[in-house]
């Protein structure tokens, strides 16, 4: 109980998230943004973007090298993404819930990646959204999409 309260603190945040080429070309965007603000979080930025190798490589710093660096790369290269700032309390930690973890498979139902995620197959790099995983990356990757 101690620790639930503890954990309870204020920390009005803004995080980048994006839903990426397979969530617009399925038609999912407003339902995904839709989520986030029901959950409470203010949109206070949004735009679609054609994503440059440029900008991705900026974005996917810390996978540069990895497997499946090059798959996500060009995944995101295949269309539009939808580029969203949300403001709130606790909004980094609360939209990674929101989301679910990585994998579609594992996500949990009731997330948007465990109930719109398709099985990965050998599409591992589709899971539908990105969301900023601390308030470094979160300024970070804003300046990125948003200038
Ligand atoms: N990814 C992938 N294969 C992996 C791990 C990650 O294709 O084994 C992709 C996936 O699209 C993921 C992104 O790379 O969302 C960034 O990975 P990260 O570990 O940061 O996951 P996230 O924070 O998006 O859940």
């Amino acid at each position: 109980q101690a620790k639930r309260i503890e954990e309870s603190y204020v920390s009005v945040e803004r995080t980048l998230v994006l839903v990426k080429p397979d969530g617009v070309a399925r038609g999912l965007t407003g339902t995904i943004l839709a989520r986030v603000e029901a959950k409470g979080y203010k949109l206070v930025q949004l735009k679609l973007v054609d994503a440059t190798r440029e900008l991705l490589e900026r974005h996917y710093e810390e996978h540069v090298g990895k497997p499946f660096y090059e798959p996500l790369v060009e995944f995101m290269l295949s269309g539009p993404t939808a580029a969203a700032v949300f403001e709130g309390n606790r909004v980094i930690e609360g939209f990674r819930s929101l989301a679910g973890t990585t994998e579609p498979t594992l996500a949990a139902p009731g997330t948007i990646r465990g109930d719109f995620g398709r099985d990965w197959g050998l599409k591992v790099q589709q899971n539908l959204v990105h969301g900023s995983d601390s308030p470094e990356s979160a300024e970070r990757e804003i300046g990125i999409w948003f200038g």
